[in-house]
């Protein structure tokens, strides 16, 4: 079976891709000619996943799926959630991010946080299904580590003595809020569609 997932970046598609199976084929929008970007311009992470995916059913009318991710911190009262990727702005980078967010909780008393992940699966007009996962944990006063990406060095994960940053990939996705959302979608089309 093929699915399109709405990504720019090679390293989701192949963690998409091993944890879906051999049996579900991924395309990506650029494969099919879509370079431009895809909008998610919503206000919570559901609705920016199920926007994402509705553009590409509404171009291609395919079987779909899209991701959204945000970082919850308690402090903030759970900002800066949906706008975790451009949170210090237009110009936003990871470092930009994570200097705004320990910014903002210096002297903050309590530092949890969590990422929360959701995936919208679209497979025709009346058949949308959402997967999410989640990571507890806290943020550091002081980053670490080097692996991941966005505020993986900040990030302590419940129960853990390390950041993500200081996991390995196989360890990150084991735990990860994305990797949970994705074993949902995996287990859903495995359950519903074990043919392919
Ligand atoms: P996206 O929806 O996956 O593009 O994620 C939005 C933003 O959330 C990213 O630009 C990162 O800043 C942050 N983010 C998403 N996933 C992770 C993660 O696994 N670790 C750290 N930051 C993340």
């Amino acid at each position: 079976m093929e699915l399109i997932f709405a990504t720019a970046n090679k390293h989701k598609l192949s963690e998409a891709q091993a944890i879906l199976g051999t049996g579900f084929s991924l395309v990506v929008p650029s494969q099919l000619g879509l370079t431009g970007e895809i909008p998610e311009t919503a206000d919570t992470l559901k609705e920016n996943a199920i926007m994402k995916a509705k553009f590409l059913w509404d171009k291609f009318g395919r079987p779909c799926f899209a991701d959204d991710t945000g970082l919850e911190v308690d402090f903030l009262n759970g900002r800066p959630g949906v706008y975790s990727a451009r949170y210090a702005g237009i110009e936003a980078d990871p470092v930009k991010n994570m200097q705004k967010l320990l910014k903002e909780l210096n002297g903050a008393n309590c530092r949890k946080a969590r990422f929360l992940t959701v995936v919208a699966l679209i497979l025709d007009e009346n058949r949308i299904f959402l997967f999410e996962g989640a990571l507890e944990g806290s943020i550091l006063e002081v980053s670490s580590g080097c692996g991941g990406f966005g505020y993986d060095p900040l990030f302590m994960p419940e129960g853990y003595s390390k950041t993500l940053a200081e996991l390995s990939a196989e360890e990150k996705n084991r735990i990860s809020h994305r990797g949970i959302a994705m074993r949902k979608l995996s287990d859903f089309l495995n359950n519903n569609f074990p043919g392919k």
